[in-house]
C-alpha cells in the first residue's frame, strides 16, 4: 500500500467526522442502556450499528453475524477493475471488529423468529436472541431477470455486483481477454446498488482497453432513458474514450434493455432485437433486498420499508433495516448513505433501551464516480424526514453535482476527496490502515483465495 498524500489526508479528516456520527445523546442514555442486539450483515451498514453502539455502550451485548471471513467493498471495486488498485486493497477482515468487543458469528442467518426475538442459523446451533435487530443484508441478484442468467452464467458472464470472487472474475476475464475483444455491460432498470456505478464502472473498463488492449470495444446497455451524472458521464465518453465506448439509454423506439444472454455463444440479445457477442460480458441484473429480508417478513416486494425518522421496519416490530435493502425514498443505495442510516439506527436503539427521547435522525450521501487519472465527478445531498399526505418521506436539500467541462484541478480535487473516504471509511469499520490507490502488479495481486466459499455459498441463498 502507498503512502497516502497531503491533499488525500485533508480528504481523509474532512471526511472522517461524517463517517455515521450519531445524533447527540445524553451520557445517561449511554450508561442506561442494556440489552441483546444482532445485526445480520457486515457490509458498511452492518458494521457500522456494531461499532456505534459497542462504542457508545460497552456494556450491550452486540452480536454481528456475517458468512465472509472477508470483506471485499463494492466500493472502488471499480478502481481495482481500472487498475488503480489492487484487489488486496479492497478486502478487509473482521479482526479488529472482534477487538472491539463485537461477537462476530461467521454463518448465515436462515431465519428469524419475531415472536420469539431470536435469529436462526444456517449451520445449526441455538438460536441468537435478541432485543433489537438490524437486518443489512445489502442485496440479491435477480437471476431470473435476464432470460439464460443464472448463478452458473455469472461463473461466464460475471455481474461484479457483489464484492468478492465476481469482482475478481471480472477482472481475470479483462486480463485474458486478447487485444481487439469486445465487452459488453448491461444495466438493469431502477432501483439498483449504486446508480452511478455502471458508468464508473464503462470508465474503468474503458482506461483498461485504452491503456493495455486499444484495438478493443465497450458496448452498453441500459434499461433506462437517463442516467446518474449523465452530463459528466457522457462528456468523459468522448473525451477519454471516444472510440472506445458505445453507450445506448433506452428510448421509446429503440429498447437498449437486455433480453436474453447465452453464456456458451457470448451473445447479449436487446429487446430491440440487435445482438452483440460479447468477449467478456458484464450483465448487472435486476436486485432485491437480501434473501433473509424476505424470510423475516421485512419486505414489501422486493424491498424492505422503514420508518423514515430511524429506519425502524414497518412490518415488524423491534427491527430496523438498513443499507441497499431498505426503500429510502430518494437515497441512493450507496455505502455513504447505508453508513448514514447506520448512525441514525444506532442512536435510535440505544435512546429506547433507554427509555430516553427519541428524535428523528438526518441523513446524507455523497457518491464519487472515477473517470479517469485522477479525475473524479461526484454528486450527493442532505435528507431530513418529512410527512407527506400522512406518509413519511425523505427530502432531499442541498444537493449537489459535478458539472460538464469542470478544470482539472477541481476533478483531481474530487478524486483526492474520494480516495480520503474510502480510507477513512475502511479505518472506521474495520480499523484497516488508511491506504490511498494502490497501483497493483496483476501478477502479484491475491485474489479471493479463502473467500469464495463462503462467499459463493451466502449469494446462492
Ligand atoms: C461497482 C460498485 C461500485 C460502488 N461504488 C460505491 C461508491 O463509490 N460509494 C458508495 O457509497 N457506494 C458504492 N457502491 C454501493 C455499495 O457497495 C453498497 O451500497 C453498500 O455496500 C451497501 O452496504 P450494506 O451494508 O447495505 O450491504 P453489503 O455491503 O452488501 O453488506 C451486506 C452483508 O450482509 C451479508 N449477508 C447477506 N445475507 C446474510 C445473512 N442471511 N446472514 C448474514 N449475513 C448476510 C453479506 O455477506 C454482506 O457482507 C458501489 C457498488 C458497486 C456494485
Amino acid at each position: 500500500m502507498t503512502e497516502i498524500t497531503r491533499r488525500q489526508f485533508a480528504g481523509l479528516t474532512a471526511g472522517a467526522g461524517l463517517i455515521g456520527a450519531m445524533p447527540r445523546l445524553s451520557r445517561r442514555a449511554f450508561a442506561q442502556a442494556a440489552g441483546k442486539i444482532v445485526i445480520i450483515g457486515g457490509g458498511p451498514g452492518g458494521v457500522t450499528v456494531a461499532n456505534r453502539v459497542k462504542a457508545a455502550s460497552p456494556d450491550l451485548d452486540v452480536t454481528l453475524i456475517e458468512p465472509k471471513q472477508q470483506y471485499t467493498t463494492c466500493f472502488s471495486s471499480n478502481l481495482y477493475i481500472g487498475g488503480f488498485r489492487s484487489f488486496r486493497s479492497i478486502t478487509h477482515d473482521y479482526e479488529v471488529v472482534k477487538k472491539r468487543g463485537i461477537r462476530v458469528v461467521s454463518d448465515m442467518a436462515s431465519a428469524v423468529d419475531p415472536t420469539a426475538k431470536t435469529v436462526t442459523l444456517a449451520k445449526g446451533g441455538a438460536a441468537i436472541p435478541y432485543d433489537r435487530l438490524v437486518i443489512a443484508p445489502g442485496i440479491d441478484i435477480k437471476f431470473d431477470s435476464v432470460e439464460g442468467y443464472s448463478l452458473e452464467a455469472a461463473e461466464i458472464m460475471p455481474h461484479a455486483w457483489q464484492g468478492g470472487p465476481q469482482t475478481w472474475l471480472l477482472k481475470q476475464k479483462l486480463l485474458a481477454m486478447s487485444d481487439g475483444g469486445l465487452v459488453v455491460i448491461t444495466v438493469p432498470p431502477n432501483p439498483y446498488r449504486c446508480p452511478p456505478g455502471p458508468y464508473e464502472r464503462a470508465c474503468m473498463i474503458g482506461h483498461f482497453l485504452k491503456t493495455r488492449k486499444p484495438k478493443s470495444k465497450l458496448i452498453i446497455f441500459d434499461a433506462k432513458k437517463t442516467i446518474s451524472k449523465q452530463a459528466v458521464f457522457e462528456e468523459a465518453f468522448a473525451e477519454f474514450y471516444k472510440d472506445i465506448i458505445e453507450l445506448n439509454l433506452t428510448n421509446e423506439i429503440d429498447d437498449f434493455a437486455v433480453q436474453r444472454v447465452d453464456p456458451k455463444t457470448g451473445d447479449v440479445v436487446v429487446k430491440a432485437g440487435r445482438t452483440e457477442r460479447a468477449t467478456v460480458a458484464n450483465i448487472i441484473p435486476a436486485q432485491k433486498a437480501g434473501g433473509i429480508a424476505a424470510l423475516a417478513g421485512v419486505t414489501d416486494g422486493d424491498w424492505c420499508p422503514v420508518n423514515p425518522d430511524n429506519f425502524a421496519s414497518t412490518k415488524v416490530k423491534d427491527v430496523y433495516v438498513l443499507g441497499d435493502a431498505a426503500i429510502a425514498a430518494d437515497m441512493p443505495k450507496s455505502a455513504y448513505t447505508a453508513v448514514s442510516q447506520a448512525g441514525v439506527v444506532a442512536a435510535d436503539i440505544i435512546a429506547d433501551l433507554s427509555g430516553q427521547p427519541r428524535t428523528p435522525g438526518t441523513y446524507r450521501n455523497t457518491c464519487w464516480s472515477m473517470l479517469a487519472p485522477e479525475n473524479s465527478a461526484k454528486v450527493g445531498a442532505d435528507y431530513t424526514p418529512v410527512m407527506k399526505d400522512g406518509k413519511g418521506f425523505l427530502e432531499p436539500k442541498n444537493s449537489f453535482v459535478s458539472k460538464p467541462g469542470e478544470s482539472a484541478e477541481v476533478r483531481r480535487e474530487t478524486y483526492d476527496e474520494s480516495v480520503g473516504w474510502y480510507a477513512s471509511l475502511v479505518a472506521d469499520l474495520f480499523g484497516t490502515v488508511p491506504a490511498t490507490a494502490d497501483a497493483p502488479d496483476d501478477a502479484q495481486d491475491k485474489g479471493p483465495g479463502d473467500v469464495p466459499a463462503s462467499d459463493k455459498a451466502a449469494h446462492k441463498k
